[in-house]
């Protein structure tokens, strides 16, 4: 009887061992292909002032799965740093967002920056300034438009972080801490990096009221930004509450839901004129 069991789980663990393993060979197979015939697209979210101002957008990469529509980041790009392809795939998404922030410039708009995500994969390649620079070269567009996205793990674990970031900085490009307040303990690096920017991460943002320490520690994380003279952005606002929340605390940008999520370009531009036209809600 249990023997039976035993082998009924043994044949039931198999097999969705075996759904999960071709899961990932059919998602590597068609992320090989997924480049050549152009299935990435890079969608824009808006980043506000607290006075409603659109003040960046962060490039966010999508998948539109010909089969199985658009599969998100957090699916495909851990099978992309498995196989080595986030590399290309960063290098698009990083040339599209930088050629797409330039032709918003050139539509007579108010120049604002780009944020790009960078994996830790791409953070490690030796040529990662030389990419960044051709990117900013062959888009036409001025190093302080583009911001680089790093997160406190990457910066800890890679080969050369200190280095890296000093060269990416002397090209001229804006730097910000990814989900700050998730990755590591020691704070030290703070005064180590040259960070421009903390991006509050939107689990401290959702907690804000569920926890008694949840006020605390947003509050805490804006404070400690300013005295070290960074900037700070809280991410995943999706509520007035946790907005004006912010507002009081001196927050100085926001970006989820409650204003917008990531758009396509044309919805990106669309949102934008409606913000200047005064027709969106401040
Ligand atoms: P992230 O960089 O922290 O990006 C923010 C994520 O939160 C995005 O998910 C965004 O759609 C989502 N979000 C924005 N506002 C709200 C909100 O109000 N509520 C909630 N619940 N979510 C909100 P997305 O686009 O699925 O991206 C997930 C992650 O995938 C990103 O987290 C980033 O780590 C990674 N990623 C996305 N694009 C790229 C890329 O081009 N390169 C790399 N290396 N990573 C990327
Ligand atoms: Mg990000
Ligand atoms: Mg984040
Ligand atoms: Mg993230």
């Amino acid at each position: 009887q249990s023997k039976k069991e035993g082998l009924g789980r043994a044949l039931a663990y198999t097999a969705e061992m075996d759904a999960a393993t071709r899961e990932k060979l059919e998602l590597e197979k068609g992320l090989r292909e997924a480049l050549e015939r152009e299935q990435f697209e890079v969608h824009y979210q808006p980043q506000l002032d607290m006075f409603g101002n659109l003040i960046g957008s962060e490039a966010l990469v999508r998948w539109r799965h010909p089969e199985r529509g658009y599969i998100p980041p957090g699916v495909f790009i851990p099978v992309a740093e498995e196989n080595g392809l986030i590399n290309p795939i960063g290098s698009w998404v990083l040339r599209t967002a930088c050629r797409q922030n330039r032709a918003w410039q050139l539509e007579g708009r108010a120049p604002v920056p780009v944020s790009v995500n960078l994996s830790i994969k791409q953070f490690e390649q030796p040529n990662l300034v030389e990419i960044v620079q051709s990117a900013l070269a062959d888009s036409g567009l001025t190093p302080q438009y583009l911001e680089l996205e790093i997160t406190e793990s990457m910066a800890m674990n890679a080969a050369a972080t200190e280095g890296t970031l000093y060269l990416l900085k002397a090209l001229g490009v804006k730097v910000s801490m990814d989900d700050f307040g998730t990755g590591y303990s020691s704070l030290s690096y703070l005064n180590r990096f040259p960070i421009d920017k903390l991006k509050i991460d939107q689990s401290f943002v959702r907690d804000l009221f569920k926890e008694e320490s949840g006020a605390s520690i947003v509050a805490t994380i804006v404070a400690m930004a300013h005295h070290l003279k960074l900037s700070v952005i809280a991410e995943g606002v999706e509520t007035r509450e946790q907005l004006e929340f912010l507002r009081e605390q001196k927050c100085d940008q926001v970006q989820g839901y409650y204003y917008s999520p990531p758009l396509k370009p044309e919805a990106f531009s669309r949102f934008w004129d409606e913000l200047e036209n005064g027709t969106k809600k401040g």
